[in-house]
């Protein structure tokens, strides 16, 4: 069928979001609750004493159905964020060693149902024109200095975003880039909505 009269008997694809709530949420990358007692055995230890730690979560379910997602897509955290970028926001994503489903979820951000660019929300090719570094995956040896160079080359004002557990914590492999995020972005992959919200949070809105 033809494309464009495709589009015009579905309207519009982009989501309402963040003004409406979401309705196709992928639960298992949503915040982790209490179901019910029982040992657990998560192979990151992310639940201790009772308690879902976000960080080293790698969302395999097995804690099911002791523990269970909630649809919470609120999984983030905000330690620092700027009011300069809110009109516009450019990122520089950095793949430091992932499996790529990091780099899926966040490509996601530029098709028409989340349409980042609605926000003042962009990628740019160069850490000179960046004023954030997003980071994903667990640090390879080789990527070290890559890392250190493209954030020196960044100017100021300037963030850090680590993008899902690897580049947190580590994750299963345990070897996390030495790196100061302001902003983390909890999931394994992160979920689209949780890294588009978390974003209008860091440009300050
Ligand atoms: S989903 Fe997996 S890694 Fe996360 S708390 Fe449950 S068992 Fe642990
Ligand atoms: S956090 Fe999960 S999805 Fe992202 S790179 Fe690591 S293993 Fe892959």
């Amino acid at each position: 069928m033809n494309w464009f009269i495709k589009g015009i008997k579905k309207g519009i694809k982009t989501e309402k979001f963040p003004q409406q709530s979401p309705e196709d949420v992928s639960i298992w990358s949503t915040k982790i609750v209490k179901n019910q007692g029982g040992t657990v055995e998560c192979p990151t230890k992310s639940i201790e004493e009772e308690k879902w730690n976000p960080s080293r979560c790698i969302f395999c379910g097995r804690c099911y159905p002791q523990y269970s997602p909630s649809n919470d897509i609120g999984i983030f955290e905000i330690k620092q964020n700027n009011k300069l970028f809110k009109r516009s926001f450019y990122l520089y994503p950095i793949d430091i060693g992932t499996c790529g489903g990091c780099n899926f979820e966040l490509k996601l951000l530029t098709s028409p149902q989340y349409d980042m660019s609605r926000f003042g929300i962009f990628f740019t090719n160069t850490p000179r024109h960046a004023d954030a570094l997003l980071v994903m995956g667990v640090i390879t040896e080789r990527m070290k200095e890559v890392l250190e160079r493209a954030y020196d080359a960044m100017p100021n004002p300037k963030l850090v975003i680590a993008l899902g557990t690897c580049a947190i914590s580590g994750g299963l492999i345990g070897n996390n880039p030495e790196i100061k995020p302001d902003v983390i972005i909890y999931g394994c992959p992160p979920n689209p909505y949780t890294i588009l919200k978390a974003l209008i949070k860091a440009k300050g809105e």
